[in-house]
């Protein structure tokens, strides 16, 4: 297989570059395209409308696969989740989040993350590798035709879309897998692909801020930002980035971003964590930062309740003190949200364990701590829980 190119990994244009080593016009690669994104084939011989003598060229020198599942499951809120294995002992968690008018997918773009948050399960793992493009829209293609066979939706333009909004917050951090990243989220929005809007797909990222001036110009999407603190000097011990990109640099990223992106507003991600980042002043703070500094942005804060690990030392901000922070935000004019914590009841919560998650063979103990946690931190750790 390894001499094979795996399609997935191809953008629109390399895709069309791919079809011209083959001696074939730029209108197949489109039709290549629509047969892999909008069909999800991974058999050439239902490529009906390509000719046969492409088809037996592309059954010998290329192939469509996204990487392996482990698990795949269903909460009783419909929330569905899938580990996939990306080699050498090596998995990444994709999260389904089906809501009234729309479906969210949660992808990971990298194996580990080198960022090292204080908070995140993840970054206590390290950083292991970066996901190729495959890998990552692997994802988007996985998850939408397994979601439309449970449901007996049909393939192709047709059938009713199940995943109408991306967003690259699961484990990773996107801009540290920059030109991978981008390719996936090419395709995300090409009209041969999956032509989602740009205002539908959303990047997370910890605040790398030559890259955030990057993907303005190359391919802006909604920008979320994890800030998790209202000072320098808080936020170098929550997040490690920002000993490198501080505050008054992200901010100024952030309003410039602004330019170009295709929302007027940047969401800022804020875990709530008991007697670190959620007292009054640090709403005060959040304030004059985001709207009095040198660089004040137009912003939404997400406040985000702690999922606790043993290794953190931290603790979720119990809910009265998360509405009361929220509050404050709100009285500010600042539109402030305060998340579900997404889990279910077959899993952790939103890349809760995903440190733990080597191989396929440490499922089953993920599953025992998963229960341990349970027991010592409550019934609701890792499920969803409703404050607003
Ligand atoms: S929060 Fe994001 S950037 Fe920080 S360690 Fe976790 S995955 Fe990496």
């Amino acid at each position: 297989m390894t001499d094979l190119t795996n399609l997935l990994d191809l953008d629109p244009a390399q895709l069309v570059a791919y079809c011209g080593e083959l001696g074939e016009k730029p209108f197949r690669a489109k039709q290549l395209q629509r047969w892999i994104h909008q069909f999800g084939a991974s058999d050439f011989d239902a490529m009906s409308d390509l000719a046969k003598s492409l088809r037996e060229k592309l059954k010998t020198r290329a192939f469509i696969a996204s990487p392996a599942i482990i698990s795949d499951h269903t909460s009783t809120d419909g929330t569905r989740k899938w580990l996939i294995d990306v080699g050498q002992g090596n998995a990444v968690e994709t999260v389904f989040i089906p809501e009234e008018n729309r479906g969210t997918l949660c992808i990971s773009t990298q194996a580990g993350c080198a960022v090292n948050c204080r908070f995140c399960s993840t970054g206590k793992q390290g950083f292991n590798r970066n996901l190729s493009v495959a890998e990552i829209i692997g994802q988007l293609w996985m998850a939408e035709f397994a979601l439309r066979q449970t449901k007996g939706i049909e393939p192709g333009p047709k059938g009713e879309r199940q995943i109408t909004n991306v967003v690259m917050m699961g484990m990773g951090e996107p801009l540290l897998n920059y030109e991978p990243t981008v390719t996936a989220l090419k395709l995300m929005l090409d009209d041969n692909a999956y032509g989602l809007s740009r205002r539908r797909v959303t990047l997370s990222t910890s605040g790398v801020v030559p890259m955030i001036d990057k993907l303005g110009h190359d391919c802006p999407v909604a920008l979320a930002v994890s800030l998790h603190a209202s000072n320098d000097a808080l936020r170098d011990g929550l997040v490690p980035l920002n000993k490198k990109y501080p505050l008054v640099e992200l901010m100024a990223a952030c309003k410039r971003y602004l330019e170009f992106a295709p929302r007027d507003f940047v969401t800022f991600e804020y875990c709530m964590l008991d007697g670190v980042n959620d007292t009054d002043q640090c709403a005060r703070e959040l304030i004059a930062l985001v709207k009095h500094s040198a660089h004040p942005v137009n912003c939404k804060f997400n406040l985000i309740p702690f999922n606790p690990f043993p290794e953190s030392g931290l603790t979720r901000s119990n809910n009265i003190r998360i509405k009361a922070f929220a509050q404050i935000l709100v009285d500010a004019g600042i539109v402030t949200t305060i998340r579900k914590t997404r889990g279910d009841d077959i899993d952790a919560a939103c890349g809760q364990l995903a440190g733990e998650v080597q191989d396929r063979t440490k499922v089953q103990e993920r599953m025992k701590k998963m229960a341990e946690y349970q027991e010592k931190y409550g019934k609701d750790f890792g499920r969803i829980v409703e404050i607003s």
